[in-house]
């Protein structure tokens, strides 16, 4: 299948094309004549399987063949009044930015990302303009980057419903509703919000949700918002991350965690890394102690500006970031393609958490290493995981590096296809890789470096407050 074959315009696909995109993902094959022929659609499909450009690329296309995006009626309107106000001496009145899209995202990185995505597949259109409103931005910025009345607008729901409180967005030329990341939209609370902003949209928009799961309060949601969809599922949780090496390494105390994490950084394999914290005070920390121990690391959490986070994005981009250590909030958008390895030096408190974290490997069809690392006390929550992933996770242990409790000790009763057939979300049991005690070759044993000597002892699962992340 070609992008041609799906119908894209000239521009477009002359932006794929400068892209270095060959061919369609899956999820873009399925999504993109679909919603080009203007069919509501629900999709859920794995992490860096290529969702924006699922839903940006027909969109770019119907801006392209309606003339790229001439402004609307009402937007020319404005600006033929604001301009004789201007002769007549008066200061105009600021008028409402007219957006013909909106896409919604949990995240200030994940609209971030979404923006730059957009502006590179319509970087061939003369005038389509994305703008991110976030949260964080100082707001006069944001009232020029309105006043330009953007064609499309990236955005969170919080300050989303700022700008609409006071005017400063209207909604009634809105064509196209994109949902992105809807199930985490709802986990971070913002439902009533996105009711606000659903609502005072027209009732003639094409809507768009992406979500990892399409059950439960999504699906109820979805349900409300969407007109006859089209329901998009491309890979059960039983084949996802097929391209993604997952492993756990149980440890025996922090220390322990430290030499580990250490030995895996130094990985001649490793190009990049994303290194996962539970709390922004524990990032910060070994952000700080990786520097000394001779990495190229940074920390990425909510507490940073988002000036800060931007550049540290940029330099992880540009390879000068080598290591990023990161608490979940700030994590879900990244999209870094030179990211080898993730690992989790704190497992996250919700097993989706898992599946988004160890998807910022692989991205783009590489392959990539997510490697847990795991008190003996934590074995539960790595059972959590592989229910709901529906895949166990081999343990891991690399010479030199040995728990001194051995693997099937701390996991004793823990069964294969274990979970029960009531569960929701395990209509079959998958297929699971055969658990290995391997111990891959080729790791040396080395002398610890400085960052083994990390100031605490004794093991930090009791001690850790998720709510701070
Ligand atoms: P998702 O939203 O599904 O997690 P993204 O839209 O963020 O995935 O895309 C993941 C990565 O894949 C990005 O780096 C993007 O540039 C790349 N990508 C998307 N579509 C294609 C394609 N057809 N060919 C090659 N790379 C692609
Ligand atoms: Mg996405």
């Amino acid at each position: 299948m070609t992008f041609e074959a799906l119908g894209l315009h000239a521009s477009v696909l002359k932006a794929l094309t400068e892209s270095g995109y060959t061919a369609p993902t899956s999820v873009q094959e399925q999504a993109v004549p679909a919603a080009i022929a203007g069919r509501d659609l629900l999709v859920s499909s794995q992490t860096g399987s290529g969702k924006t450009a699922a839903f940006m690329l027909p969109a770019l296309h119907k801006f392209a063949l309606a003339g790229d995006a001439p402004l609307t009626d009402a937007g020319r309107t404005a600006n033929q009044e604001a301009q004789s106000a201007r002769s007549r001496g008066e200061r105009p009145r600021f008028k409402a930015a007219q957006p013909k899209m909106l896409v919604l995202t949990p995240t200030r990185e994940l609209a971030l990302q979404v923006t730059t995505a957009t502006d590179k597949y319509g970087s061939f259109m003369r005038r389509v303009k994305a703008v991110s409103i976030l949260g964080g931005m100082p707001y006069p910025k944001q009232m020029q980057l309105l006043a330009k009345n953007p064609e499309i607008l990236v955005a969170t729901p919080g300050r989303l419903i700022d700008h609409m409180e006071s005017g400063k967005i209207d909604f009634s030329q809105l064509e196209i509703l994109v949902l992105d990341e809807a199930d985490r939209m709802l986990d971070m609370g913002f439902i009533d919000d996105i009711e606000k902003i659903v609502a005072a949209t027209p009732a003639s928009r094409q809507t768009m949700l992406f979500s990892a799961t399409l059950d439960g309060v999504v699906g109820n949601m979805a349900q409300r918002i969407t007109k006859d969809p089209m329901v998009i599922q491309i890979a059960g949780s039983t084949n996802k991350h097929e391209n993604i090496q997952q492993r756990v390494h149980f440890v025996d105390d922090l220390s322990h965690k430290n030499r580990l994490l250490d030995h895996i950084l130094r990985d001649e394999t490793m190009d990049q890394a994303v290194v996962f914290t539970a709390t922004k005070r524990d990032a910060d920390t070994i952000a700080d102690r990786l520097n000394i121990a001779g990495f190229a690391a940074a920390a990425l959490h909510g507490d940073m500006h988002q000036g800060a986070r931007n550049r540290t994005l940029d330099s992880m981009r540009r390879g000068q970031v080598r290591v990023l250590v990161a608490t979940d909030v700030a994590a879900r958008g990244i999209d870094v393609p030179a990211i080898t390895h993730v690992v989790n030096y704190d497992l996250p408190k919700f097993p989706e958490d898992y599946v988004h974290r160890i998807g910022r490997t692989g991205r783009a069809g590489r392959n990539g290493l997510a490697i847990s690392l795991v008190n003996h006390a934590e074995g539960m929550n790595v059972k959590r995981i592989e229910r709901f992933t529906k895949q166990l996770i081999p343990v891991d242990v690399i010479e030199g590096f040995e728990p001194k409790r051995t693997a099937s000790a701390a996991r004793p009763s823990h069964k294969p296809g274990g979970w029960k057939p009531g569960d929701a979300r395990s209509a079959a049991p998958g297929k699971s890789a055969p658990r290995t005690f391997s111990k891959p070759g080729a790791a040396p044993r080395r002398e610890g470096s400085s960052f083994n000597k990390g100031p605490r002892t004794g093991d930090t699962g009791a001690r850790r407050s998720f709510s701070d992340r």
